[in-house]
């Protein structure tokens, strides 16, 4: 029995290309930046994003927190949304490897900060605030059903920070996955961020890594950064010759996810017990939840259930649960799932 794990799209393997182009990649020590083919993976980072330069890190994780710990000093403030993963998922780094005040201000349902609460978020010149110097964006923003930010959003955000003096970090995670689903050149998206972070290891099936984008100058900076959280990786060409072929070739099948995460909603809103609005799915992440009446099953029953015939899904709070398609997973899994949850569901 195949599993189908819904747990994340972290949980991909590397395609045979990506194994192939790892046991052949050109090697060297990248802390002297002798790496040929991290130079490569970078320089193609670079310019699919439109930054200037880019720099190869070991995780999203590290990429957000190098770039939160290059924009802003100790006591400084980072704006971010209360649904954020900077905020949400990532041990509070800013705060406990930077002394960066995070300043938490509501998600909307679609994801968006509104332009008002970020403005009056800002604070003025006063000895009792902390100084604020960034502004973080998250597209596609994980916590609110994998929404996406459009470009005007972000440009208009971006003419906000300009206007107070702030920088834009975007937590890009699944910024193809925002390209990918409207249909646009990812450009359009990263234009309006000063820096960004974007992963190899999630939907572009890469076994490790994520990419930190933004002007040269900001690189230089970022460098030393990663240095002294130990993330200088040496022969790392080993896992940029996969994140080559994740940039070169993963990217346009993310479509295939997309259609397979919404049909998978819609197939799970026809299933009695359950909650889902299958109209918010816009690219490849879902959440749903069990319905309180009548359950006769504990979350962790219902997923002991569901393990048992090779569904594995993420519970991210009371019978609240989150399925993620990806490279690997195809239309015949999203229907095996399908049967499977509704067997549960009605306890047979
Ligand atoms: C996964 C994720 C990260 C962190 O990436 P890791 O490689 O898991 O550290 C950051 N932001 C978002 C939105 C993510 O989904």
């Amino acid at each position: 029995m195949k599993t189908i794990d819904l747990r994340s799209d972290t949980v991909t393997l590397p395609t045979p290309k990506m194994r192939e182009a790892m046991s052949n990649a050109d090697l060297g020590d990248d802390v002297f930046g002798e790496d040929p083919t991290i130079n490569r993976l970078e320089e193609i980072a670079a310019d699919k994003t439109g930054k200037q330069a880019a720099m190869l890190v070991a995780s999203g994780t590290m990429g957000n927190l190098i770039c939160s710990l290059t924009h802003c000093g100790r006591g400084d403030e980072a704006i971010l949304g209360d649904q954020s993963h900077m905020f949400y998922y990532e041990g509070g780094g800013m705060a406990a490897l930077g002394g960066i005040h995070p300043h938490i201000i509501t998600n909307q349902p679609d994801g968006k900060m509104l332009l008002a609460d970020i403005d009056s978020a800002v604070r003025g010149e006063d000895v009792h605030f902390p100084r604020t110097r960034l502004i973080c964006l998250e597209n596609t923003q994980n916590r609110c059903v994998g929404s996406v930010l459009e470009p005007e959003y972000c440009d208009s955000v971006a003419a906000l920070a300009k206007r107070r003096g702030l920088s834009v970090h975007l937590d890009g995670a699944r910024i193809f996955n925002a390209a990918v689903a409207l249909g646009i050149d990812v450009k359009k998206l990263t234009r309006s961020a000063d820096s960004l972070m974007f992963c190899l290891s999630k939907g572009l099936s890469a076994p490790v890594g994520s990419m930190v984008c933004g002007s040269s100058e900001f690189i230089a900076e970022a460098r030393r950064t990663r240095k002294i959280l130990g993330g200088g990786m040496r022969q790392g060409g080993i896992i940029a010759s996969a994140g080559i072929v994740a940039l070169e070739e993963m990217i346009d099948r993310l479509a295939e996810d997309h259609i397979n995460a919404k049909n998978l909603a819609e197939g799970i809103s026809q299933i009695d017990g359950v909650s889902i609005e299958p109209s918010k799915v816009q690219t490849n992440i879902i959440y749903f939840d069990l319905l309180q009446d009548n359950r006769d099953k504990t979350d962790e029953q219902f997923l002991a259930k569901l393990d048992e015939k090779g569904i594995k899904l993420l519970n991210l709070g009371p019978a609240h649960f989150r399925m993620v398609t990806h490279y690997g997973i195809n239309s015949k899994d999203i229907d095996t799932a399908l049967t499977a949850l509704t067997e549960v569901m009605k306890g047979t």
